[in-house]
This record gives structure tokens, sequence and C-alpha cells, in this order.
């Protein structure tokens, strides 16, 4: 860890919350006054040396609308090239944020950005069963490895990743920017240090109706499952996140409306429970066919947080209600893209393992592989036991400063 990377919570993640007497239709949070305190200064564009230079491979939807722009404000990456299999595409986005035609890669040419030593890492934002492919091959070149959620189609696959990039002597991240956004951090020092009492329950939902019949998403052999894959792996990686330990047992249900053709390969809705130590019971759903929602409740003793919004880009929505109190938790937003990436590049930078490494991926890969298994079997599926806080994560993140929106 270097001086300026500093991985205790800033003295300002002490304050931030407005507490209200709870009142019969009392709203909540959104008339809470905002804060007086000086603006946090942005994270200012550092020399090119100082930055990691990124690969970025796949320009699909996410990587233009978050990841690109969120280079343009990092401090310590740098946008280096792009790969795509669209020319057109790869040179446009090029272009389009500072870099030249020559900057441009295929599919094909992946193996020239060997001889780039400008280039340290790859992003891999590709359909979840091209992970790997890409994955071993960056890591034949040399390259650190930042990979979209989920790590893989599969367990087999996730832990072929892991191999590779071990082997090769090159980091490995999987992207889970829920685990390095200041709201989420702010909610797991409340469930963490006593504020909710013990912990009981948490209830967690993360649906949408996915709409495009044909797309990656749908395809068993690209997306290696469904919802589960793609949306509940938001419950199951937070919960692990918010309480710092690991499931010992799951029990879950699946289902597909019948006949509806954009689920004859994947599944449509999953329900599941996850029993976590000191008996904290978890209960999760996840779908491609209801209405948006995503919401994440921690149940306690002696009181009840809720992220809701829970896991969207921005305007995330943290609230603990006690008997007496509703407590709104506003907290400056921070691109999580740009916080994830920099994260990524500290730990390049400092040659440690990120706080979400490939095993933190290869773990709710697991996980999910029993969740199918028990929706199969019709019955409870035990998890290998790891006793212990945060076993699978590395050094925490460099806390953004958690001021007052
Ligand atoms: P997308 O469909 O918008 O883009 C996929 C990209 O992969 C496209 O550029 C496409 O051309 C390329 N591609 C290469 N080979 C392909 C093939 N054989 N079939 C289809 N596409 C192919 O998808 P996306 O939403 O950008 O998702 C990409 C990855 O990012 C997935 O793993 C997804 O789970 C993840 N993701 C993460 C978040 C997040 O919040 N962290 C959000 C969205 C997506």
């Amino acid at each position: 860890m270097t001086p300026a990377d500093p991985t205790r919570p800033h003295p300002a993640d002490q304050t931030g919350t407005e507490s209200h007497p709870t009142a019969p239709n009392a709203p909540a949070g959104p008339d809470a006054p905002t804060s007086t305190e000086p603006p946090v200064p942005p994270s200012l564009p550092q020399p090119q040396t100082r930055q990691v230079g990124y690969a970025v491979l796949g320009l699909g939807e996410l990587t233009l609308d978050e990841l690109l722009p969120a280079y343009a404000t990092a401090g310590r990456s740098r946008l280096a090239a792009v790969v795509s299999d669209d020319r057109d595409k790869a040179v446009q986005s090029a272009l389009a944020y500072g870099l030249s035609e020559a900057d441009a890669y295929s599919y094909d040419t992946f193996e020239d950005l060997a001889g780039r030593d400008d280039v340290q890492a790859v992003y891999i934002v590709l359909p979840n069963a091209l992970h790997r492919e890409y994955a071993e091959r960056a890591a034949r070149i040399g390259k650190h490895v930042l990979c979209e959620k989920p790590l893989a189609g599969n367990v087999e696959d996730a832990e072929a990743i892991v191999r590779a990039c071990r082997d090769a002597g090159v980091r490995l991240m999987t992207a889970y920017r829920c685990q390095y956004t200041p709201l989420h951090w702010r909610a797991r020092d409340l469930a963490q240090g006593g504020a909710l009492g013990t912990v009981k329950l948490i209830h967690s939902v993360n649906v949408q109706v996915e709409p495009d019949e044909g797309q990656w998403r749908l395809r068993r052999d690209l997306a290696g499952g469904g919802s589960l894959l793609d949306v509940g792996l938001y419950c199951i990686n937070t919960v692990r996140f918010l309480l710092g330990t690991e499931p010992l047992e799951v029990t879950a249900r699946t289902h597909s409306t019948p006949g509806d053709p954009r689920f004859t390969e994947v599944e449509e809705s999953v329900s599941f429970q996850l029993e976590f130590p000191g008996g904290v019971l978890v209960s999760c759903s996840c779908s491609y066919g209801a209405s948006h929602a995503r919401t994440l409740d921690v149940y306690g003793a002696q009181g009840r947080l809720s992220l809701d919004p829970a896991f969207d880009y921005t305007s995330l929505r943290l609230r603990v209600h006690t008997p007496d109190t509703v407590t709104e938790h506003r907290l400056r937003e921070t691109d999580q893209f740009t916080l994830e990436i920099d994260h990524f590049s500290a730990c390049i930078q400092a040659g440690r393992d990120p706080f979400t490494p490939g095993e933190e991926g290869l773990q709710d890969e697991r996980i999910m592989a029993a969740i199918y298994r028990s929706a199969r079997e019709r019955q409870p599926v035990r998890l290998d036991e790891h006793p212990g806080r945060d076993v699978f994560r590395g050094e925490p993140p460099e806390r953004p400063r958690m001021e007052r929106a």
C-alpha cells in the first residue's frame, strides 16, 4: 500500500446521516438537508507513467455507456486500446477517446498487444462464456486481467481462469462494482458494526424483463445460465460482502414460463435461500420476467437496513429503520466503474491482490452451481465450509471519501 492509497476508512465515513422521527406517512429521506461540507475534488488525471494502461475487449452496451466514460475520469487508469470484431466501431471508439486508429484491435490481432508496454491490463467485457478464452489469452501475453461478472459461464471455466492467471503471474480481478461503492461500504459497516443489532434475516431481489429474443443472455452456450448468473449473482455477492462470511447451505427453485420462447435454453426465475453462519437466513429472488426491481433488506434485532435501489449504477438509496427513527444515509456519488478500475490499477502498481480477486468470483460460481443443483434435485445442498471473514478477498479498497450528498 502506498501512502497515497489509504485503505482505512476516511474520517468523513462517520458523517452523512440524517435521522428523522418516524411519523405516520412521513417521507423517509428525500427531504433531508444537504451537506454544507466542501465538495470533494475530482480525482485528477495523472501523468501517463503513473497510470495503468488498459485494453478493453468488447464494445457492447456496458463498455460504450459506462466503461469508456469511466476511464476519462479515472486517476490511476488509462484507456490505451480497444478490441472488437467491428472495425468501424473500434476505430470510432478509439478516436472518440483520444486514441489512434492503431489502438483499435480485433480479436484476431489481440496477441499483438503483447508488444505494447503501455498496455498492462485487459478488461474483458464479453458474453460470459467467452471470459475464459480471453482471460487465458491475456494471461499468456502477460497482461493483468479485469474480468466482468460473472467470472465465467460455469465453475470449470472460472477455475481455469484463476489457474491461468496464477500460472502466468498476472493479477486477476472480478469486476464487482458493488464492492467498491461508498454506500455499499456504509451498509456493510452498519451490518457488521452492530448498528442493527444481531443480523437475523436478509431479503434481496434483482429482477428485470429481458425482452430480446436471440440476444446472447438467452443462449446457454454464451451466457452459461439465465437470470441467476446475470442478476441473481448481485444478491449473492452483495450479501456475502455485507456479512463477510460464506453460506453453508442452499435451497432453490427455478421456473420458466412454459411456451415462452425466451426461456427454452436458460431459466426465467430463481428463488433461493442461503443459510449463513450464526443462523442468518437469506432469501433471494431473481427473474428475467418481472418488472425492474433491485432491493436488499437486512433485518437485525434492533433495526432494518434497506437498500432500494440496491444495485443500480447511480442513485442508490440506503435507509436504516428502527422502532423510533428512519435514517437516510446520503453520500456523494462517485462513478462506480471508476472506483473499481482504479482499485485494480492501485493493486497492479502496488503488486498486491485486489479486494475481489478471481477466487471471489469463483466462490459465487460454486454457490450458483449449488443453487442449480438444489433446484434440479429439489433438496438442500451443503456447501464447503469456509470459516473466517472475507476469506476470498484481498486487501480492502481505497475508501472513497463518504461525504454527504
Ligand atoms: P453486450 O451484448 O452489450 O456486449 C457484448 C459485446 O461482446 C459486444 O461488443 C459483442 O460484439 C461482443 N461479442 C463478441 N463475441 C460475441 C459473440 N459470440 N456473441 C455476442 N457478442 C459477442 O453485453 P454487455 O451488457 O456489455 O455485457 C458484457 C459483459 O459485461 C457480460 O459478462 C455481462 O454480465 C457484464 N455486465 C456487467 C455489468 C455490471 O454492472 N458490472 C453490467 C452489464 C453487463
